[in-house]
């Protein structure tokens, strides 16, 4: 295997990037997490029943899509879609949850718990958590409780307890903290399921392995349709899971370019965006290192993105390492031409994306008319838009 799919080293480190700053009794228990997740995950028996449940459950393989009418309308690379909106929950989320939920009832854990701010994570957790048969509780502002009113529904239909924060400005940044104060309470018995690739050590890289089946599979799948391998891969990145879900397969194949795309929200030169990679300095945030935006005494600035997916100060370190190394290049597009493509792929291919998929899907949209008929672009469409409908016809007018 190459020195790049070999990554992290043993401490969780890509380059100088992730680890575990945290108190030295958390980082036992991450290590004990690390160590029984190394063990269970090179096991017949878990790879079977993830394996079965990605199938039976998920509903993989997901297919790729070739998008005419979008490439025609463009005029230059053909377009297609690793199509992870026809997943079960209805984005890639479940990868990864269904990993967590596995690994945390392996490990005889207690109780599931984490936060939410559209409540994406929340449900995709709930799911898994109601599927292994394991308790599942979900920390949520009180802004995005009203805000989010169908999934915190689901959440609880699936049978999760949502424990509503009430601090600070009752958001995202709130239930962070909530949720992890009362994971500390029993970090033993408890297993704090992180919704991206990041966090400590070994979190980046068990998402990542999770995620990596979308890149496997269509690494496979384009070569069967078109003989040959994308000439680029594209995914948004909020914390970054979708997007290395997608690179990890390809890290090797020198030809295939790789670009993340992040949110520039109200635009770069305003402190309304969340282009960590793109403008971000090196930091640390919630125990681990990576890129982020932070003030001057090193506390997360609040972010914005019209995709509150995307909406995150910090972002996964294997992203800071390739980005350093410039194996995946970095660009961001902002929430009006993320709207735009939200609108143009709904209208020319009948496929209404998340917003957080529409950022890819808009700067593809913009270097693909430049770009030769010969060429490939392969996005990761990595979530359906039903969450975003009622907001973007609000916003548009429609
Ligand atoms: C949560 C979410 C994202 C952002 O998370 P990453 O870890 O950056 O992939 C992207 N797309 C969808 C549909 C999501 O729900």
């Amino acid at each position: 295997m190459s020195e790049l799919k070999n990554m992290p080293d043993e401490n969780g480190f890509f380059g100088e990037y992730g680890g575990q700053v945290l108190p030295p009794p958390l980082i036992e228990v991450m290590n004990d997490i690390n160590n029984q997740y190394e063990k269970v995950s090179k096991t017949a028996e878990f790879q079977d029943r993830l394996k079965s449940l990605y199938a039976d459950y998920v509903g993989r393989p997901s297919p790729i899509y070739y998008a005419q009418r979008l490439t025609e309308q463009l005029g230059g690379a053909r377009i297609f879609f690793k199509r992870e909106d026809l997943n079960h929950t209805g984005a890639h989320k479940i990868n990864h949850c269904l990993g967590e939920a596995l690994l945390a009832q392996h490990m005889g854990k207690k109780k599931v718990l984490a936060e939410t701010g559209a409540g994406q994570h929340g449900v995709a957790l709930a799911t898994a958590c109601a599927l292994v048969g394991i308790p599942c509780e979900i920390h949520m502002g009180e802004v995005d409780i009203k805000k989010e009113h169908p999934n915190v529904t689901k959440m609880k239909i699936l049978g999760c307890k949502i424990v509503p924060v009430s601090r600070g400005t009752k958001t995202l940044k709130d239930a962070v903290d909530s949720a992890f104060e009362e994971y500390l309470t029993n970090p033993v018995d408890f297993f704090y399921a992180i919704g991206s690739v990041v966090g400590p050590h070994p979190f980046p890289k068990m998402v990542r392995d999770f995620q990596s089946v979308v890149g496997i599979e269509a690494r496979e799948q384009f070569l069967t349709k078109e003989n040959k391998l994308p000439n680029i891969l594209m995914g948004c990145v909020g914390g970054g899971s979708n997007a290395i879900g997608l690179f990890t397969a390809f890290l090797d194949d020198k030809d295939v370019r790789m670009i993340g795309v992040e949110p520039a929200g109200l635009g770069l030169d305003t402190d309304q965006h969340a282009a960590t990679l793109t403008l971000g300095s090196k930091g640390a945030i919630h125990g681990f290192k990576c890129y982020n935006l932070q003030d001057e005494k090193g506390e997360p600035l609040p972010v914005y993105s019209i995709a509150s997916g995307l909406d995150y100060p910090g972002v996964g370190p294997q992203h800071c390492y390739l980005k350093d190394i410039k194996r995946v290049e970095y660009y961001s597009v902002d929430d009006k031409e993320c709207l735009d493509a939200f609108m143009q792929l709904s209208r020319l291919e009948g496929l209404i994306p998340a917003l957080e998929s529409a950022h890819a899907v808009a700067y593809a949209m913009k270097i693909a008319p430049n770009m030769s008929p010969d060429e490939t672009i392969l996005i990761n469409l990595s979530g359906r838009g039903d969450k975003d409908v009622d907001f973007v016809a609000d916003r548009l007018d429609l």
